[in-house]
This record gives C-alpha cells, structure tokens and sequence, in this order.
C-alpha cells in the first residue's frame, strides 16, 4: 500500500506553497462542481439539524485540497505523517498516542470494537447522548446500560461508574444533544478513581466552542491514565463534516490495540490536507467561535422573548423546551423548509437546534413563531 514518492517534508511544503501548487494544479469550472452537488442538500432549505458549520473550511484549507489533487494518485501516508505531526506537537504528547479516524466516528467504532463485547465488557453511556456508539457496541453484541443526566445536565458520573467495572464509559463533553457540559473538577476526580479496568472516552467533538471556566480538554490526563481514550474532530469548527477527519488521542498500548481493528488508509488526501491546513489557521477558531456565539445569542434572546428556556449551550447548538411534544413541531418545521434536530426520547418536549448563520437563524424565529401560533 505504501507508494513513497515524495518525503513528508515535501508533502508539508506542497501543502503550504500555494505558488509551486498553482504549476500543477488542474483546473475545475463552477459548472462541473454544480452538476456534481448533492441532492441532499436542496436549495432554500434551512438545515438547522445535524450541528454543522455554516461557514465551512478554513481559507488555508481550501488551497491546500487544490494543491493535493496532484496527489490523488498517491497513498496517503505522507499526508497522514503531517497531520500526526502537527496533532502531536499541539497537544504536546508523541506520535504513536495518535489515531487518525474517518471523522471522529471512526475513533467511536474503534473504541466500541476493541473494548466492549460479550467479553471485553459493557457500553455505559449518557440519557440522552450523541448515539452513534450505541448502535456500534450493540453490533458488538455488547449490553449498553443508559444513565440520566443530572437535574444539571451533567453526565451521572457516580452512577455510571457504579453502573459496571468492566465497560466503556462514554462521556460526551460538551454534550449533544444538550450543549451542556460535565465540570472539569468532576471528571478529573472520575478519571482519577476509575478502575484502571473500566475504559475511559470522553468525545470532546464541540471541545472548541466551550467557554466555560468549569470546562477544560482531558487530553493532558492522558499521560497518567492508560483507560482514558479522548476523541476530536474536524466536523464541527474546522467546518469538515463532508470531508471526514477525527482523530483519537490515549497512550500507545491502546492505541496499537484500536489499530487492530482499523482499516489501513482510512482517511483520505483531501480530508488530511485540510486537516493539516486548518490547524495554521487560528483565525478559522476564533472567527466560528465569534460567530457562533453572535448567531446563538441572538436566537436564545428570541426565544427568551417567546418565553422557551434553552439548556445553557457551551457548543454550536441548543437545546430547548418547547412545553409540548417536539415531534409534530419538528414535521411543520420541515414544512416550512426548515430542518431541526431528531427527536430524543428522554425529552420529548426538547428541540435541538443547530446554531447556523445570522440569516439562518432570522428564517428559523420566523418559522418558530408561525409553527407555534398555528
Ligand atoms: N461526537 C459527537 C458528540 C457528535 O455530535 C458527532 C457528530 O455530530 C460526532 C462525534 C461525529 O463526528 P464526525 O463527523 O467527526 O464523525
């Protein structure tokens, strides 16, 4: 599988040079890439529902896919070493405590895979939670065992460590689908006094739009704890959700162990090379947190107005009550051409709701207040 053309410093550079890139680079007509969009995403509708990034790739990403199309032909090996490389140096640990994924997801199957089954142990998660990895561990034929969030929308963690020993505990920090988070003192502590049988993943996927002071990234424990797995993505600031790229961070015994169950090459040139090119681009972090923060302060004081009350958010989305059932308002939404969140059967009268763009979000209080009149 392994086709070394070019050394990854070369790679690096021809990431990073737009002017050499620009000599090789083909060329693509609006046209073509109209023609070839997705039926998925139809035209004046307002997708509000699967917590993405309005605003898309970083500009330092959008070149750099160009520069790698040249690429295309070519393993992605050096690429993967780039990412690695720049992942290790900003979270300050080495290289082989790295697994890239097919977004984040990929690091969740793996993580479902290799440490829950009917022998490896049980799936304990969050009521409500992101549920992708239910629906991984059960493939696995693993019992899941489901915990309430607390009255504070806090992950349960006395009770779902109480809840088996052997198992994959799943904490979700911020929490989707209530934007809430689980305080850093808490978890810490839990990490802490785990059993070093019990595995530990904390998905931090919104890592980047939480600003509280009661949150921080567990990723600096990993060194002291060979249970704690943490999962990241690209889909959410760096606005990659179309390209898929996550990565998972644990010490490297653990990660050899996930790499058992992976497929070689599993992230592509394309997601890579943005990946490694978001990473440059500070302003791609600091910009979407602005504006997200913009768009979401706006749209919790119109609904504050409407007196619905939203779950304190600390990621690109909320989570509100709508005092009634959210499932018939969900099905008028969408006839309005606006889609919001799936319903989550532990809150029935809760909507969430994707913060989008300014204008996303002036169609989506508009909408609201009709569907709600009616
Ligand atoms: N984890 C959480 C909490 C999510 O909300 C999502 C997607 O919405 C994912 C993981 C999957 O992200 P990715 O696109 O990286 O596979």
């Amino acid at each position: 599988m392994n086709t070394h053309s070019i050394s990854r410093r070369q790679f690096a550079r021809l990431l990073g040079v737009g002017a050499a890139a620009a000599i090789v680079r083909p060329r693509i007509t609006i046209a073509a890439e109209e023609s070839t969009a997705p039926a998925r995403n139809k035209p004046g509708v307002v997708r509000l529902s699967a917590n993405e990034n309005p605003y898309g790739p970083a500009g330092k990403a959008h070149e750099a896919m160009k520069n790698a199309h040249p690429m295309c032909n070519r393993y992605p090996d050096e690429a993967n070493d780039v990412l690695i490389d720049k992942i290790a140096k900003i979270n300050n640990i080495n290289r082989d405590q790295i697994a890239l994924g097919d977004g984040s997801s990929e690091i969740l199957k793996l993580c479902a895979e290799t440490f829950t089954g009917p022998t490896q142990g049980k799936l304990v998660v969050a009521d409500p939670t992101f549920e992708a990895i239910l629906e991984y561990s059960k493939a696995c034929g693993a019992d899941v065992v489901k915990v309430p969030l607390t009255s504070n929308y806090a992950h349960d963690l006395q009770k779902m460590g109480a809840a088996s020993q052997k198992a994959l505990i799943y904490i979700c920090n911020p929490n989707n689908p209530t934007a809430s988070i689980t305080p850093k003192n808490d978890l810490r502590q839990f990490i802490g006094e785990a059993s070093p049988e019990t595995m530990i993943l904390v998905d931090e996927a919104y890592f980047h739009y939480a600003d509280s002071p009661d949150y921080e990234s567990v990723i600096p424990l990993v060194k002291d704890h060979p249970n704690l797995i943490v999962a990241r993505t690209f889909s959410k600031i760096y606005g990659m959700a179309g390209l898929r790229c996550g990565y998972g961070v644990a010490q490297p015994e653990t990660i050899k162990k996930m790499h058992g169950f992976q497929m070689w090459d599993s992230v592509n040139i394309m997601a890579l090379s943005a990946a490694s090119a978001s990473l440059d681009d500070e302003a791609q972090v600091t910009n979407g947190r602005k504006m997200n923060g913009e768009a979401k302060s706006y749209t919790l004081s119109e609904l504050d107005k409407m007196g619905y009350k939203s779950i304190p958010s600390q990621a690109n989305f909320i989570m509100f009550d709508c005092q009634k059932p959210v499932v018939p308002i969900i099905k008028a939404m969408k006839d309005k051409n606006v889609a919001v969140g799936r319903l989550f059967p532990a809150y029935p009268n809760h909507m969430r709701l994707t913060i989008g763009k300014h204008e996303e979000m002036q169609a989506f209080v508009s909408a609201f207040k009709q569907v709600m009149a009616a």
